[in-house]
């Protein structure tokens, strides 16, 4: 079915997010605070809107890219949303994301927070996926619009939901970056050729262990800190010996100090006997 939806927000994610839902044959009002980064889209059948309130009022359905909630409320600000949809996709805090929530409330609409787990090359391509949170009403109604952009996956009424999960996510990220930077350092420290050692082993070992983390999930949840694998003890001293190597090699564990440190605190505690999980105890 065909919606009038309404992308405020043309940057390199809302283009994308709007040329999808124009692919997908919607009725698409679109407006930017730059009025040139409309033009692309009006070429491919999209009105634009003079204003904020304008493209409002164009759109049962709502949604919202740009840099941050402060440039969210700018833009919403002074328009009229009583009885539509807003669907927020600007990345920010759980904490803005729940007065983001109440102050729409009051005037009158509903409200979807959203967190994209993708870039905007990946939009509407398998891979692609945006956690939703806050009303379930307004979720349920629009899902199978929302997931023209990308899979769509509601995570719960709290509207900060989506924001937490997505910032989770992010850290998951930077974890596995920073450890990448640091075995990228130390493997060209001894001239090994980079990629080859990224493509046929790091990957893999990544991939391996990647799997583990849904048993150290359930080890957490449990509180049984448990290990049948290695314990901290055992990865105290490993850390001792990555960072001794590490400055033989001349090269700075800057990234992997942190985690040594948070596993001499445990140890120092008398918890060396559990696995690396307990870690999360400290944190
Ligand atoms: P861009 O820098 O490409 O675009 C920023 C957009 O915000 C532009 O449309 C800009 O308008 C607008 N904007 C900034 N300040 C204001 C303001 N005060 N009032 C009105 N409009 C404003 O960023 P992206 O499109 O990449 O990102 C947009 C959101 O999407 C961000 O919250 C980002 O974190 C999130 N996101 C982006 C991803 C990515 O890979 N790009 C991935 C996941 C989330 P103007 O054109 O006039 O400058």
């Amino acid at each position: 079915m065909s919606e009038n939806i309404s992308v405020l927000g043309l940057g390199l994610m809302g283009a994308a997010l709007a040329e999808s839902l124009l692919a997908a044959g919607h009725r698409v009002t679109v407006w930017n605070r730059t009025p040139s980064k409309a033009d692309p889209l009006v070429a491919k059948g999209a009105t634009v809107a003079a204003t904020p309130a304008e493209a409002v009022e164009a759109g049962e359905l709502v949604i919202v890219c740009v840099l941050d909630y402060p440039a969210v409320r700018q833009v919403l600000e002074g328009a009229s949303l009583t009885g539509r949809v807003i669907v927020n996709l600007t990345s920010g805090r759980p904490s803005e994301a729940g007065a983001m929530a109440s102050w729409v409330a009051e005037h009158g609409a509903d409200y979807l927070d959203g967190g994209i787990m993708a870039v905007p090359q990946m939009i509407a391509k398998p891979g692609a996926l945006i956690l939703y949170s806050a009303s379930q009403t307004a979720f349920d109604r629009y899902e199978r619009t929302l997931a023209v952009m990308a899979e769509a996956r509601f995570v719960g009424t709290d509207p900060g939901m989506a924001a937490l999960l997505d910032l989770a996510m992010l850290t998951g990220m930077y974890g596995q970056i920073a450890g990448c930077l640091e075995a990228a350092a130390l493997v060209t420290s001894a001239k090994y050729p980079l990629k080859q050692f990224t493509a046929s082993l790091l990957v893999p070992w990544l991939n391996a262990m990647a799997a583990l983390q849904v048993h150290w999930a359930e080890a957490i949840e449990a509180g049984d800190h448990a290990t049948q694998v290695s314990n901290l003890e055992v990865n105290r001293a490993g850390m001792e010996t990555l960072v001794a190597a590490f400055r033989e090699q001349g090269v700075k564990p800057d990234l992997l100090l942190p985690l040594k440190a948070v596993i001499d605190r445990r140890t120092a505690r008398g918890l060396g006997h559990e696995g690396l999980s307990g870690l999360v105890e400290e944190l």
